[in-house]
């Protein structure tokens, strides 16, 4: 680095934000905040509010930075002192550097010993990441080696009850599972998995379908928490929200794999939806294509432009088929991010076409609904 230090720098550096939002009023949620980790969440000063959706992040005790989620404000404590105070920026770090006894200049030796410390903050964050990695890794496998394998018939026994819902689930989200040989091998069930809100108090327990992150390497599982007719709810009919775990950092753009590798693979966001067009594709003979599912719309589309957090096919590929989901709120954009996740594979070379149901991105379906009504129509037609 080197060079002069310049004193916005070192107003961010020293001054305390969670201090100066303390000062601003901010009423801190110590349930939510883990303060002996810096992260503190609390009312957000900018905005009238009596939830604590301001988050400040200040391992070191100072050099904290902001992020509201209710009125979308973000950044450093100029920031937050600009906004709030309505000064201009080099009104802000004026009354900051007076607050707290910053003047212009700054010592050579004191600049060098800033540095050291931000090295040093730096490198135990790394660690610490590297740590959360390898826990995240740990429980995942543990979750996948627990979750049961079912390959043969069901008797009708108490756990025959209970590892019966995987199957009867991805029927009911309109998966053909007999056309594709069965569930797929990445996808088991846990009986009984505990859903924690933020990593705290456990919201729900019960059956939910675990999938396998990764191609040939298990990276972290997926868990969807699931009934024998669909998702699981929450009382007030919320759906329990999906979650991953695994290698933090490794997980964005790996997919799960539903099927042997080919050269013609069907990719879509969910692993239902997936299921359900590979089944239908498989159904109506075209036995060519392979299937994977990317776990999450950005995985596909972005806005991540780092090709390591895209879903990208594996080598061999030739030809994708992607399964569009439209968007009845915003289906312009849906259309316009899909579009161009098929022209970022075009450019790698590879055939691509983009399917959306019903061919419309103003509808909220994806192809599992589609696929479901297919079955019922078959049903209510007499013929499965
Ligand atoms: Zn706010």
């Amino acid at each position: 680095m080197g060079g002069t230090m310049q004193k916005s720098d070192r107003i961010k550096a020293e001054v305390s934000l969670r201090a100066i939002a303390d000062a601003a009023g901010t009423v801190w949620d110590l349930k939510k905040s883990r303060p002996a980790k810096g992260d503190w969440w609390g009312s957000c000063p900018l905005h009238g509010e009596a939830t604590a959706s301001f988050h400040v992040v200040e391992p070191a005790g100072t050099g904290g930075v902001f992020k509201c989620f209710g009125c979308h404000k973000g950044g450093s404590v100029i920031d937050f002192t600009m906004e709030h105070l309505g000064l201009d920026f080099v009104e802000a770090m004026r009354r900051l550097a007076d607050d707290a006894g910053i003047s212009g200049e700054i010592s050579e030796e004191r600049q060098r010993d800033l540095e050291r410390q931000r090295q040093k903050a730096k490198d135990k964050a790394e660690r610490e990441a590297q740590r959360q990695a390898e826990t995240g890794h740990r429980i995942a496998l543990q979750i996948w080696r627990r979750a049961s394998t079912r390959r043969r018939p069901y008797t009708g026994s108490a756990k025959d009850v209970v590892t019966s819902v995987l199957p009867r689930y991805l029927k009911a989200r309109g998966v053909r599972l007999a056309a594709i040989g069965g569930i797929p091998g990445t996808l088991r069930i846990a009986p009984m998995l505990d859903h924690r809100e933020n990593g705290g108090a456990v919201v729900h327990s019960g059956p939910a379908m675990v999938a396998a992150i990764g191609r040939g390497k298990l990276l972290g599982v997926h868990r969807t928490w699931i009934t024998a007719k669909g998702r699981a709810s929450h009382s007030d009919g919320r759906k329990i929200a999906k979650q991953w775990i695994g290698r933090t950092g490794a997980l964005m753009g790996q997919p799960c794999v539903l099927t042997a590798p080919s050269p013609s693979v069907v990719v879509g966001e969910g692993i239902e939806t997936t299921l359900a067009a590979y089944s239908s594709l498989v159904s109506a003979g075209q036995v060519q294509w392979s299937a994977e599912a990317a776990l999450s719309r950005g995985a596909i589309t972005g806005p991540s432009q780092y090709a390591g957090q895209l879903w990208t096919p594996r080598p061999g590929v030739e030809e994708v088929l992607i399964l569009g989901e439209g968007s009845s709120k915003h289906p312009a954009e849906a259309r316009q991010l899909y579009e161009g996740a098929a022209a970022r594979l075009r450019a790698m070379g590879l055939r691509v076409r983009l399917t959306v149901p019903h061919g419309r991105w103003d509808l909220d379906l994806d192809f599992a609904d589609v696929a479901l009504m297919e079955i019922l129509k078959g049903v209510v037609h007499g013929h499965d």
